[in-house]
């Protein structure tokens, strides 16, 4: 992160302006909104300025800046249109340790003052970083588009009711239910609707049910995560994890996805090691029911499908044993994200008409499949935690028949901007794997279809490689 974004209270506070040109003009209206008492410096003003001059909004002082101006300053813009002069203000600024933006010369700003959407009391503000505004702004348009003109009044009606609210509900996480049953129920609704009055009245009545009421048990999400890529969750998924209060996740969690939690929603890692458990299955199983008889919601993310070699299933049935409630959300299973992010169809209809999911996991060293049924010819194969057996697999699967040139791939981090495809055949894949430096989570593919990845490859060739090799987009799964 370059920047902290805060948000600052200038009410009454001197703002100081350096400049008087319709830059200058446009800052200063932005600070008289937040009601900052401005005071310019300019030998000229335009018409902009000059009108707010006239009218008494602003203070000015006629000539060049000087440092007497800083006096007393709590921030400066600096938006004069002479280069040298904003520079000499904004070290002079700086020296004293008062925040300054220098219009249009990111290097010399202190602060950067980024596009907004005012629903005051709510604001969103988006800032690229200096890098570029026009994207800045159009975040902004697509901001203004989803956050209804209501919203201000909605969080109006929450400012007023949040002291009285709180001396009422003393424990946080019941405050916290109490307040998204509010925002994202029919009061606000009926907000959207005009009726303030009726909302108010609502805020009152569920204020009173709410006070007498239980402890509420709370819940466990089983949500699928999808493979790595973040765009690929669910609507489901992403607003579960928003709300969820804890979130219990595996080693196979981006970090990209993982940042879209709610932030300060605790995160417990339950990830398997191969080696070091770092927490058993059971524990696992405990700590969500534990949780959830806390009174909490329970994000329990995991990657891709929690149902596809995920002991979601498992998880599950102990909550259902015990009695807490559960929604299971699915995900991008690693087959069906990989598969579209390699441009290898998993069914076509020239090459296989069916595709089975096996896990390539070894026990005592061996591993044990149905070969007979993998060799079947017109399938597509898909092994899952497969890279460790790899040689042990391709051997098998040609001593049961399988054509030692049938094509095979290996994805690994698939749908991260980390990527890489494999491609061989049955019988070089584990030579060529181990030549290169290869990291899980990796996903095996064999079967004719692999061929089509000459045509269809379209990730790797696109955005995919030319996207930074930056180590925080590898999922970090240790095996
Ligand atoms: N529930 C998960 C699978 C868990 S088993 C799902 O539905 O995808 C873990 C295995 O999934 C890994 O060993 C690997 O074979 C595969 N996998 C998961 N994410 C992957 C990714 N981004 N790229 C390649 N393989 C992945």
């Amino acid at each position: 992160m370059d920047y902290l974004p805060i948000f600052i209270d200038l009410r009454g506070r001197r703002c100081l302006v350096v400049g008087g040109g319709e830059v200058a003009a446009r800052k200063t209206d932005l600070l008289l909104q937040a009601g900052a008492a401005v005071q310019a410096v300019a030998p000229a003003l335009g018409p902009g300025m000059q009108a707010l001059v006239d009218d008494g909004r602003i203070g000015h002082r006629d000539g060049r800046f000087h440092e007497p101006d800083l006096d007393g300053t709590q921030l400066v813009i600096a938006a004069s249109d002479d280069r040298a002069v904003n520079a000499r203000v904004a070290e002079l600024a700086d020296s004293r340790g008062v925040p300054v933006n220098v219009v249009d010369d990111p290097a010399l700003c202190r602060f950067i003052m980024p596009a907004i959407v005012d629903r005051s009391p709510v604001l969103a503000a988006v800032s690229t970083g200096g890098a570029s505004p026009v994207l800045a702004r159009l975040i902004r348009g697509r901001l203004e588009a989803l956050i209804p003109a209501a919203f201000g009044r909605l969080a109006a009606l929450a400012g007023e009711f949040r002291e009285q609210v709180r001396r009422r509900i003393a424990d946080p996480t019941q405050r916290r239910m109490f307040w998204e049953r509010v925002l994202a129920g029919p009061i606000a609704e009926m907000i959207y609707a005009g009726r303030d009055a009726d909302a108010r009245q609502s805020l009152t009545q569920a204020l009173d049910d709410n006070h007498d009421a239980r402890v509420a048990t709370g819940e466990v999400y089983l949500v699928g995560a999808g493979p790595g890529d973040p765009d690929m969750l669910t609507f489901r998924a992403l607003r579960l994890m928003q709300q969820a209060d804890v979130v219990v996740h595996d080693r196979l969690v981006s970090r990209r996805v993982l940042d879209l939690t709610r932030r300060d929603a605790p995160r417990i890692y339950a990830g398997k090691k191969r080696a070091d458990h770092a927490l058993p299955q059971e524990s696992i199983n405990a700590l969500l029911v534990r949780l959830a008889r806390e009174g909490k919601r329970v994000l329990r993310l995991k990657g891709g499908d929690p149902f596809i070699f995920g002991r979601g299933g498992e998880e599950i049935e102990t909550l259902a044993g015990e009695g807490i409630p559960f929604q299971v959300v699915p995900g991008i299973t690693a087959a069906a994200g990989c598969a579209a992010y390699a441009g290898i169809p998993l069914t076509h209809r020239d090459h296989a008409q069916s595709c089975v999911f096996v896990t390539g996991h070894l026990k005592d060293g061996t591993v044990t499949l149905d070969w007979e049924h993998l060799t079947q010819p017109r399938q597509t194969i898909v092994i899952y935690m497969g890279l460790v057996g790899l040689p042990i697999i391709c051997r098998e699967l040609i001593d049961h028949g399988m054509a030692g040139d049938t094509p095979a791939a290996l994805v690994e981090q698939g749908t991260t901007e980390v990527q890489r495809v494999f491609t061989a055949t049955v019988a070089t894949l584990p030579e060529s794997v181990a030549q290169a430096d290869v990291h899980a989570p990796t996903l095996i593919i064999i079967g004719s279809v692999v061929r089509l990845r000459e045509k269809l490859d379209w990730f790797e060739t696109a955005a995919g490689r030319q996207a930074s090799l930056d180590p925080q987009f590898r999922i970090d799964d240790p095996k």
